[in-house]
């Protein structure tokens, strides 16, 4: 029974991207009829051109203390990992300070057991989707991190000891520079140490969306492009979704999982923990030799990951309002990043380059819950790892809706902490 006393028959998911698909996807699991609208459609915000890393192991909160160390270079260098425009605004500032507090030790630890029951189911919500013969085009690899400096892998090290301490094993191990040649052929000769993590998945995400897309439809479900949402209400037992320029739209209950986008939507339904743009860019390079796993560049901060016979290349966060113009010059900026690390990489016939807005809130963890409207529930937030445990979400929420009692795993992502 759902939290407006009545069975709920029918939900309108408001948003197309990975959370918003799987959410209605896991609902339908549940005997519940769901519309999904989007302002564009299925994968038009972050899902798309992400780095596809299904990676339990590597899915750890955004506000470690040593983010901190970036901040003086992030309002000076426009070509930093992490980019705070001169320009930025007075609520992003104030998102900004927030975020800035909760990049202490004891918070992170608090993010980090919050995400831990996403992190140690996500693996199971895929490989439910594939039971059910969803495309998820997950393929299993393990992630080696590349380093130029010993001492840079020491620091990984420590922090895959420190997540075990807390309870997120990962199956790692130390290699020097010539191992990691003998197993990632992209590993340039400036390679001196390398860490590998096993147990992690790589998927293509705009072939996942599509395939979750396809699957909602096919078990009769409505995807609906082109329809913005405006504002949600309810009146009786009836929760109506006003668009900007569209008749409204009714259900018994309502979810809004518009990424980056949400906040507008979510403030007037009482949920007062921001969800700003992390902004990242990808774009796809021809490589001489196949790429067997994903490679991540730690001291580049950049995410490599074999992508339909070539290599996705993807890095940076810039907060910026997520519908702002893309800006070359970041991806000028991880190609020359990225370059030493790689060899046998075509830079120069790169193709496909991408934003997207990852949905960041500032303390780390996912908002995913009931807000104060009856019947009004919010996903997001999940910052660089929505894609990870964007299943896994839609699993526990659809559970939330239609029974009306919140799953132990929900208990700390609550909208209206
Ligand atoms: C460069 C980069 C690399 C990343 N790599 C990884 C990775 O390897 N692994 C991982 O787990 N995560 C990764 N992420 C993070 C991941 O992409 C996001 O966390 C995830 O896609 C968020 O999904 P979402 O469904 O919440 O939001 P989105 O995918 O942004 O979907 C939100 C949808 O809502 C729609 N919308 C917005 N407003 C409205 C409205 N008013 N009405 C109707 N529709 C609306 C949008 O059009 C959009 O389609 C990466 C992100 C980036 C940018």
């Amino acid at each position: 029974m759902a939290d407006t006393g009545r069975a709920v028959e029918h939900v309108l998911v408001v948003g197309a991207g990975v959370v918003g698909l799987s959410t209605a996807w896991f609902l339908q699991e549940r005997g519940v009829r769901v519309t999904v609208v989007d302002r564009e459609g299925p994968g038009a915000g972050a899902s798309w051109g992400n780095a596809g890393w299904v990676s339990p192991g590597l899915a750890i909160p955004l506000n470690e203390p040593g983010v901190l160390l970036q901040g003086p270079r992030s309002l000076v260098d426009p070509d930093a990992p992490l980019s705070i425009p001169p320009s930025a605004s007075p609520a992003l500032w104030a998102f900004l300070a927030r975020f800035a507090a909760h990049c202490r030790w004891p918070s992170w630890e608090r993010a980090v057991g919050a995400n831990l029951p996403l992190n140690t189911a996500c693996l199971e919500a895929f490989d439910e989707l594939e039971r059910a013969g969803v495309a998820t085009t997950a393929a299993a690899a393990p992630v080696t991190a590349l380093f130029r400096s010993p001492r840079a892998a020491v620091a990984l090290l420590g922090e895959l000891d420190r997540i075990g301490r807390l309870g997120l094993e990962v199956e790692h191990t130390a290699l020097s520079g010539e191992d990691a040649r003998a197993l990632v052929p992209q590993a340039a000769g400036t390679i001196r140490a390398a860490v590998r993590m096993a147990g992690q998945r790589h998927v293509d995400p705009g072939a996942l969306v599509a395939g979750l897309a396809a699957s909602v439809r096919e078990r009769g479900g409505a995807v609906r492009g082109g329809f913005e949402a405006a504002s949600v209400h309810r009146s009786g037992s009836t929760v109506t979704v006003v668009s900007t320029d569209d008749e409204p739209m009714r259900a018994d209950a309502a979810v809004v999982c518009a990424g980056a986008w949400s906040d507008r939507l979510l403030r007037p339904l009482g949920v007062r923990v921001p969800v700003r743009a992390g902004r990242g860019y990808s774009f796809t390079v021809p490589v001489d030799a196949p790429v067997a796993g994903p490679v991540y560049l730690p001291e580049a901060r950049v995410a490599c990951t074999p992508y339909r016979g070539a290599l996705r290349v993807a890095g940076t966060m810039e907060f910026r309002e997520p519908d702002d113009a893309p800006r070359p010059r970041r991806i000028e900026a991880i190609v020359r990043s990225a370059r030493p690390y790689l060899s046998g990489v075509r830079w120069s016939e790169r193709t496909g380059a991408w934003v997207g807005p990852r949905p960041v809130s500032p303390d780390g963890m996912p908002l995913v819950g009931a807000t104060r409207l009856p019947g009004v529930y919010a996903a997001g937030g999940h910052g660089m790892w929505g894609l990870t445990h964007g299943p896994v979400t839609g699993r526990l929420l659809a559970e939330r809706i239609v029974t009306g009692r919140t799953p132990a795993a929900l208990a700390a992502l609550d909208p209206l902490r």
